[in-house]
């Protein structure tokens, strides 16, 4: 056999595949519309990105502690301290290249082979994969339109055996927008910790919320929570810096050095560089995150609606993230431009070859009856791409 287990077993990234595939087409004069990544289509406020090059102009070009400087996991701690009510201490913070690599450094702490993680689904197509990587079991558990996407208690009982290791949450959700009350989410993390699990709370785009909803870190429940609870997030989606690669994980000090003691042999730190502008990002003015959700809102109420008016679609309005994930099987069996759609992926691929317009099939992430629209894209994209989806599904 020429590749190693975990290549061979590690299925490949959807939203990346898609995203890449948008912009060879791009690059080819192909006019498509890409709702595939999830992005913030937002450039990196003035602030951030002057504190980045004075990082540069400063020499400040070196390697840094793996977890990251002392000043940056200072104003994590602030950070986590005022917004989350999370007291942590520097040596329990750990930043990584993106929040990617803090949730797989975690899982790669945690569990071996013969481990199980419990994963809601629909889910974020990387937690599977890294619980792959770990040589350990991802446990799916499918939650679907009718409840809002939200698992119950009861179905996670269900799910943890001898063999359970960690549960990873995500509120709000990636794909589906979901997010869960304080009550559901203490509820739910009780089932786990109870069972002496321990949890990954994803809480990526807290901040990306709508209609009064506010997200609330499972941590912060108490101090038997403080001791199972990792909390992950990152700078990707609030401050719009993607392409920066900045995350990072709070958690038991020794959960977090056994993470650090991984990424000295993966990445060392994330870029210097990086680490300067998220210290500016954290503390400079926030007033970019509302302007940003703000317009996310709009979009949000104007996709909805749009696809709720389409036959052979329905769509749950989310109450956070920037996605919307419709359910779209009532298309199957269709003839759309002359292709027979039978799945999540033939519609997408019919959408991308008849419309010129890029979702991600929902497959990846748990369900093929749904596909994944990202609204972080401009309010003209949105427009023009339900247009011509409309035009193609009247064909
Ligand atoms: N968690 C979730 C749920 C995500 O959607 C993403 C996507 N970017 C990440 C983590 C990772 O983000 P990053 O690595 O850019 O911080
Ligand atoms: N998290 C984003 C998404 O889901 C970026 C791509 C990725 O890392 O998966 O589209």
């Amino acid at each position: 056999m020429v590749f190693s287990r975990m290549a061979r077993e590690v299925q490949s990234s959807a939203t990346i595949k898609i995203s890449t595939k948008v912009k060879l087409m791009r690059a080819k004069g192909i006019d498509i519309i890409g709702f595939g990544m999830g992005e913030p289509d937002f450039t990196t406020p003035d602030n951030i990105r002057n504190a980045g090059i004075k990082a540069i102009n400063d020499g400040m070009t070196k390697y840094t502690p793996t977890s990251g400087t002392m000043e940056l996991k200072e104003a994590i701690c602030e950070k986590l301290k005022n917004e989350n009510k999370l007291e942590y201490s520097p040596d329990q913070i750990m930043t990584s290249c993106g929040a990617k690599q803090s949730v797989c450094n975690v899982i790669l702490a945690l569990c071996d082979k013969g481990d199980e993680v419990i994963i809601p689904s629909p889910y974020w197509v990387s937690y599977s994969e890294q619980v792959v990587m770990a040589g350990a079991k991802p446990v799916l558990v499918h939650a679907d339109d009718s409840t809002d996407f939200k698992v119950s208690p009861d179905d996670i009982k269900k799910a943890i055996n001898n063999n359970t290791k960690l549960l990873v949450l995500n509120s709000p959700c990636n794909p589906t927008g979901t997010v869960y009350s304080p009550a559901e989410l203490k509820e739910i993390v009780s089932c786990a910790i109870d069972n002496g699990i321990y949890v990954i709370s994803d809480e990526i785009y807290e901040n990306i919320v709508y209609d009064g909803t506010k997200a609330v870190s499972p941590a912060s429940f108490g101090p038997e929570f403080m001791d199972k609870v990792i909390t992950v997030n990152g700078f990707s989606k609030s401050f719009a810096m993607t392409g920066w690669r900045l995350g990072y994980a709070a958690g038991r000090g020794d959960i977090i050095r056994e993470a650090i003691k991984l990424q000295d042999h993966f990445t060392s730190s994330t870029s210097s560089i990086t680490q300067v502008a998220g210290v500016e990002a954290l503390k400079g003015p926030q007033d970019f995150i509302k302007v940003m959700v703000a317009e996310f809102d709009k979009r949000r109420q104007f996709i909805t609606q749009k696809l709720n008016s389409l036959d052979g679609i329905s769509c749950v309005i989310p109450k956070g993230a920037f996605y919307v994930f419709p359910k779209i099987s009532g298309l199957f069996g269709r003839k759309i431009d002359g292709e027979m759609v039978h799945d999540s992926e033939s519609l997408v691929n019919t959408l991308i070859d008849k419309a010129n317009i890029a979702f991600v099939h929902g497959k990846s992430f748990g369900s093929d009856d749904h596909v994944r629209i990202s609204y972080a894209t401009s309010m003209e994209n949105i427009v023009e791409g339900m247009k011509r989806l409309e035009n193609v599904l009247a064909k």
